[in-house]
């Protein structure tokens, strides 16, 4: 035992002492858990941010892709002109038929052409549709996380009020704790904190289940500081 078996210690400061460490835990895992709420919107307004850049490049390569075959769409024409001057001048029928059969060739190709071209584009309206799909869900997530980022902030401002509130309580109340102690409980806080003390519940340690004997109760009732045989808190009658 840590402590001296015959110190008094007054089971309504214990109990004040322990709600307080309990109301400092819970206002300080709010505190912490606010700045993590803010990453989570900014790890979504990424995403989205992401998503916008995929749908540009989608449309900038068909652009692409699409530019290429009307600039071999273009030249293919150009190449049956060239054929078809020739056809003018031709020496003899084979090389007649010979120009006829390619411009028959390049116009069949050219065709094709065309209507890939026509799809590519189709695919761009598509595609530019869904970057405005995505800059509007962007935009709405921005607007979400500045909301997020408001609301946490003003919440978090009155949690740090009320946690430096008990904190201030926390002080006053430890000025009364018994001076033979003081050292063993800071130390103890220190360390556990709000699990440095517990309450008796059913005949045993409320925070660590271990049972109790009827000895020790009786000196917790009688005002005696009794630590829990397992974990070692200081109990106190609820
Ligand atoms: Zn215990």
């Amino acid at each position: 035992m840590a402590v001296d078996k015959n110190t008094k210690f007054d089971g309504a400061l214990l109990r004040r002492l322990h709600s307080l460490h309990l109301q400092v835990n819970d206002l300080e895992s709010q505190l912490a858990r606010g700045p993590r709420q803010i990453k989570a919107g900014e790890a979504i307004v990424d995403q989205c941010k992401t998503q916008v850049q995929k749908a540009r490049d989608d449309v900038k390569s068909a652009t692409m892709i699409c530019d290429e075959k009307q600039l071999q769409l273009k030249s293919r024409e150009d190449h049956i002109e060239d054929l078809k001057a020739k056809l003018n001048t031709a020496s003899s029928n084979k090389e007649f038929n010979l120009l006829k059969e390619q411009i028959a060739a390049d116009q069949q190709a050219n065709s094709v052409q065309s209507d890939e071209i026509f799809e590519g584009l189709e695919r761009i309206d598509v595609l530019n549709e869904a970057v405005t799909e995505a800059e509007k869900e962007l935009e709405e997530k921005i607007k979400e996380q500045q909301e997020r980022t408001e609301q946490v902030e003003s919440r978090l401002k009155v949690v740090q009020n009320d946690l430096d509130h008990v904190r201030d309580e926390l002080v006053a109340s430890e000025k009364q704790i018994p001076a033979s102690v003081k050292a063993e409980y800071t130390r103890l806080t220190a360390s556990r904190r709000d699990e440095a003390l517990a309450p008796i519940e059913d005949d045993s340690c409320g925070g660590c289940n271990q049972i109790l004997t009827t000895q020790m109760i009786d000196r917790i009732r009688l005002g005696f500081l009794i630590e829990c045989p397992a974990c070692a808190a200081w109990l106190y009658q609820k």
